[in-house]
């Protein structure tokens, strides 16, 4: 196994060398990681704006490195994109979300998943044969899941692109673009995509009850989701005034700190109950 790194502030730094030792020491961390149960799951609710109920949930991944302690995802997600070993995490964690949704549908819990895919994930014609066969040995229809892309991993290769969400979603997979508003994307291809739901980007939701142009920009989104039959979620909902200004809006669903963390999946259950008593 490999020599484990001293800890540091910085777990990956993008101007190193991809064939350097550091690379190559990272990458079989992160292999080690996967393989001794360091990665985790965590759960983050998604709320319909129009009665408070619970829809679903993001799956967001931490690794609970012993030296670092916990690392958060945009410390490794990059790197693994770049090594191409985010295939093998994109795996992992659709195979521990379906664990999760088995678990919390026996306990009484129905709610969509909605795992992160990226740009190599889309690039990865074996993709939807894989996440195929893991619905089947868990047992799990497709329809629980809802797969979740930014723009930029689109626009990287269109056609592969599409090719591989029109078969996910001829699966029953449903399809969300994530950080809509902060690449470029191209309203000729929203209208081509298989995709079910807009996901409006933070940064325009967390300053909307002060930023009047950021409040616009979120109207705008809402509408032009709705004029393509798509529904919408905002992240980044901090307080109860984003809350209510997203409902006089009609935005269908939100995710935020303000009603619930991004928390360990064992916590969703009891988060669940408390929220429904409130
Ligand atoms: P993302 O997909 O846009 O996820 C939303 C991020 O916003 C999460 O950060 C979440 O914890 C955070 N967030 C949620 N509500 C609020 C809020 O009210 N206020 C603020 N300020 N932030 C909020 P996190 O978990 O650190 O993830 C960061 C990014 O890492 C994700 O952005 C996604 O791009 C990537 N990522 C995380 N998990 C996965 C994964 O399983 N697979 C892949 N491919 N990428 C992942
Ligand atoms: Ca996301
Ligand atoms: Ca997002
Ligand atoms: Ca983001």
């Amino acid at each position: 196994t490999a020599k484990r790194r001293a800890a540091g502030p910085l777990l990956y730094d993008p101007s190193i060398d991809a064939a350097s030792a550091q690379t190559l020491s990272l990458l079989s961390e992160l292999r080690h990681a996967v393989d001794h149960g360091e990665l985790r799951l965590f759960l983050q609710p998604k709320l319909a704006l129009a009665n408070g109920s619970v829809v679903g949930a993001e799956t967001l991944v931490r690794w609970q490195h012993p030296l670092r302690g916990m690392v958060p995802p945009m410390q490794f997600i990059p790197f693994a994109e770049q090594t191409g070993f985010i295939r093998n995490l994109t795996v992992w964690i659709f195979e521990e979300a379906a664990r999760h949704w088995t678990r919390l549908q026996s306990e009484g819990i129905t709610l969509t998943l909605s795992v992160n895919l990226s740009t190599r994930d889309l690039l990865d014609q074996e993709l939807p044969q894989k996440f195929a066969l893991m619905l089947a040995r868990h047992c799990v229809p497709a329809t629980a899941f809802c797969l979740e892309i930014t723009e930029s991993a689109i626009m990287d290769d269109p056609q592969r692109a599409l090719l591989t969400l029109d078969r996910l979603h001829a699966q029953g997979f449903s399809l969300s673009i994530d950080d809509f508003g902060t690449g470029y994307s191209s309203l000729a291809y929203l209208k081509r995509l298989p995709v079910d739901e807009l996901k409006i980007d933070k940064s325009f939701v967390m300053g909307m009850e002060n930023d009047q142009d950021d409040r616009k920009i979120v109207r705008s989104t809402i509408d032009l989701a709705h004029n393509l039959g798509l529904s919408v979620v905002a992240e980044g909902v901090e307080n109860a005034q984003i809350w209510d200004l997203l409902r006089e809006l009609n935005c269908d669903h939100a995710q935020g700190y303000h009603m619930g963390r991004p928390m360990p999946a064992s916590d969703f259950r009891a988060w669940a109950e408390q929220w429904d008593a409130r």
